[in-house]
């Protein structure tokens, strides 16, 4: 296997202090949700990228599947009117076509993508000759070989903008958390991988906003690049993940108290 090329985080990212912060709502739901997300996020404090789900891969049908390639001018006027870098997901050739054009800085591919080889060989196809940052959630299942093989699929095509975000892993077994964290897996990543940037998604991990603060600290413990956080002004009304949504004001307070710290190893 090549050896990967993965350009610093700093490099793509502008980031005046650790953690990076990735907020925004889950799914972009209208204009003015988008627009209003965005200028409380700013007015609150630290954010370094707005994230906005447009196209939704829900687990079961008949619920919200995002409002599609609509919302994608409402994210280009939030990067226009507070200048901050906009990244949503992609799942196919057509998704990576409609976010180019639309002037998306970052693209995230999802857990329910990464588990699909052909899913990410196909955007990695549409992405090559293009210079644009990738972060590649972790695969659902509990699979580090499928998250790895995401990851060098795009640095294939000749991406090297790359980074990986862990959101946790599907488990039988009930745990206080929607996704358990598994946090000896993305340890071995970066011990695989270990210029690769990884970004924690407290979000998906813990289903529950009264639990993102504890799992920002373990990713700022663990000595994670960032954190992605869903963050909406009416958390509670959101179409799409309303029980883990916090407000920006909520996000501004979790930030101001992590501890960023070194590593300190990881004991669950
Ligand atoms: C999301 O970020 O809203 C999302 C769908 O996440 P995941 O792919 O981690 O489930
Ligand atoms: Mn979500």
């Amino acid at each position: 296997m090549k050896v990967m090329k993965i350009a610093p985080l700093n490099s793509w990212m502008d980031i005046k202090e650790r953690p990076l912060v990735i907020a925004g709502p889950c799914s972009a739901e209208s204009e003015e949700q988008v627009y209003q997300i965005a200028k409380e996020l700013v007015a609150n404090g630290k954010v370094d990228a707005f994230r906005a789900g447009i196209w939704k891969p829900r687990t079961r049908p008949n619920t919200f599947e995002g409002v599609g390639l609509v919302g994608l001018p409402w994210m280009e006027r939030v990067k226009k009117d507070f200048g901050i870098p906009i990244t949503t997901e992609v799942a196919n050739a057509s998704h990576v076509e409609l976010a180019l054009k639309h002037n998306v800085d970052i693209l995230w591919i999802g857990a329910r993508t990464t588990v699909s080889p052909f899913a990410v060989q196909e955007i990695a196809d549409a992405l090559r000759g293009v210079d644009i940052p990738v972060m590649v959630k972790n695969p659902i299942n509990l699979d580090l070989a499928l998250w790895m093989g995401a990851i060098e699929r795009f640095s294939a095509v000749g991406l090297d903008k790359l980074a990986a975000i862990h959101r946790g892993f599907s488990s039988a077994e009930k745990t206080k958390y929607r996704n358990k964290p598994y946090w000896a897996i993305p340890i071995e990543l970066k011990r695989l991988m270990p210029e690769l940037p990884i970004i924690c998604d407290p979000s998906h991990i813990a289903g529950n906003r009264n639990l993102i603060g504890e799992v920002c600290q373990k990713a700022m413990d663990m000595n994670m690049d960032g954190v992605m956080v869903e963050t909406h002004i009416t958390p509670e009304k959101a179409l799409s993940d309303a029980a883990q949504q916090v407000t920006p004001k909520m996000l501004h307070d979790i930030i101001t108290h992590l501890q960023v710290r070194d590593a300190i190893g990881l004991n669950d």
